[in-house]
């Protein structure tokens, strides 16, 4: 069943949501969104904000896909850091991704301010190094951030990562405190409600099978037509085979996620004494953090070509209990995977199928603030101010190599090399 519900902690604790029927019928609208994960919402809502009439159509329900599953850290940045994009693009528009790379946290905020959205909010996040050689990449990164105007990495020695961490496996780290974390269905259910607040209509179990370009664009379900001014995709890493020239450049991948029982208070208190969230700096990295009633929330663990493992313990628990050994006993009562998209350059890809036809795809693994920093971006540019929009499309997009039948393999003995470079610490 291609729209199952997903067994996980958030699903289990998502705020109530009003039925949201599929769409029958033809409609008008200014703009249609195809997705209801961070994306479309956060496009959907900038908006509606700004007195567009906008549908959104989305398959399952809202935050059904990565928006609703994945580790909840808001991390500032991309997936490849300013330096890559320096080397990537024309100076003017480095200036202005350098400036969107560290807005999405605060769009994010800003929105639950506004929205007074209950989705567990906690600010800071850290980074951990497990070499020296990756602690020496990250007092570059703080150079780096500073050199664009972004001075709140802090760097941590053993003795301070240790006092926000309760684990020995990390000589040091660096702490963001704009970072942090979110439940992150909570956060998509909320986002949701603002857009409906301000006018805008969702249908839910709504799988569009054809995007007509024109003018207006035709947007069509099973049961309906939406026609619109402009269209936005939005499908990410669940899009499948609609548009085709998107998969030819990006590769669905899974990634796990566990989540503890609750976790007696001393012991939480222990492992993470100021809440805050961490990813290590591995290449196949590991992420965790507590979840608001104290479960230890960690994910890890990359498939290629996203099909689901039989058996998630098995791979993230070791995971686990390398980090935190304490854990042995502690029983694992959430397990589920989610989808995101990668591209070959790890960079997102924003561009154009038509001039009223606009997407954003591919943020490779950094996508709570990537995400935010997109829909801005999109619905600038359908009020016609591009300069956003325009910098990050002037990034290249690449194909995969070997095309749909090797491009798993060739990627996955590419992270094998990358894997094997974390593991002997070069
Ligand atoms: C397990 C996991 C952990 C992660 N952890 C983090 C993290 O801690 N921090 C971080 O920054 N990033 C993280 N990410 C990445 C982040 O979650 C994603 O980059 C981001 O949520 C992508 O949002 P999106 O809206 O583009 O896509 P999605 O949230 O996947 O939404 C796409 C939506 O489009 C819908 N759709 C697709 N096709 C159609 C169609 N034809 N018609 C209608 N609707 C359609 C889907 O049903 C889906 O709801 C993680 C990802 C995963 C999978």
């Amino acid at each position: 069943m291609p729209f199952a519900s997903v067994p996980s902690l958030y699903a289990a604790t998502a705020h109530r949501a009003p039925p949201r029927p599929p769409l029958n019928g033809e409609v008008r609208a200014d703009v249609c969104v195809v997705g209801a994960g961070f994306t479309g919402l956060s496009t959907a809502l900038f908006l509606a904000e700004a007195g567009f009439r906008v549908t959104v159509l989305e398959a399952a329900t809202v935050g059904w896909g990565a928006s609703g599953r994945n580790g909840g850290q808001i991390v500032n940045s991309y997936s490849r850091d300013l330096d890559v994009i320096e080397r990537q693009t024309r100076p003017d528009s480095v200036a202005l991704l350098a400036k969107m790379a560290f807005e999405g946290g605060r769009i994010i905020r800003q929105r639950v301010s506004d929205y007074h959205i209950d989705c567990d909010l906690k600010d800071g996040g850290i980074f951990a190094a497990l070499t020296s050689s990756q602690l020496r990449h990250l007092e570059a990164q703080q150079t780096l951030w500073r050199r664009f105007g972004h001075d709140s990495l802090e760097l941590l020695d053993t003795a301070a990562i240790r006092t926000r961490v309760g684990s020995d496996r990390y000589p040091g780290g660096a702490l963001d405190r704009t970072g942090g974390h979110i439940h992150p269905l909570n956060l998509a259910l909320g986002e949701a409600a603002a857009f409906e607040s301000r006018g805008g209509v969702i249908h839910e179990s709504s799988p569009v099978i054809e995007i007509r370009p024109g003018e207006p664009a035709t947007v069509l379900t099973a049961s309906g037509q939406v026609s619109a001014d402009f269209v936005v995709v939005a499908g990410n890493a669940y899009l499948g085979g609609l548009v085709p020239q998107l998969g030819a450049k990006s590769m669905p991948c899974g990634s796990q996620i566990i989540a503890t029982e609750p976790l007696d208070a001393d012991l939480a208190e222990r492992l993470l004494p100021f809440d805050d969230c961490v990813e290590d700096c591995n290449y196949l990295l590991d992420y965790y953090r507590l979840s608001a009633d104290k479960r230890l929330i960690y994910g890890g663990g990359v498939v290629y070509g996203a099909r689901d493992p039989a058996d998630i313990d098995r791979i993230i628990r070791p995971r686990m209990l390398r980090t935190f050994p304490e854990l042995a006993g502690v029983s694992i009562d959430y397990r589920w995977t989610g989808n995101f998209l990668l591209t070959l350059s790890r960079l997102p890809q924003l561009g154009r199928l038509a001039p009223n036809i606009l997407y954003s795809q591919g943020c490779s693994g950094h996508g709570v603030t990537f995400t935010h920093v997109a829909g801005r971006a999109l619905a600038l540019a359908i009020q016609g101010q591009s300069d956003r929009f325009d910098a990050f499309a002037s990034l290249p997009h690449y194909p995969f190599p070997g095309g749909r039948l090797l491009r798993v393999p060739l990627t996955a003995l590419g992270a094998w090399y990358y894997g094997l470079r974390d593991r002997l610490g070069i």
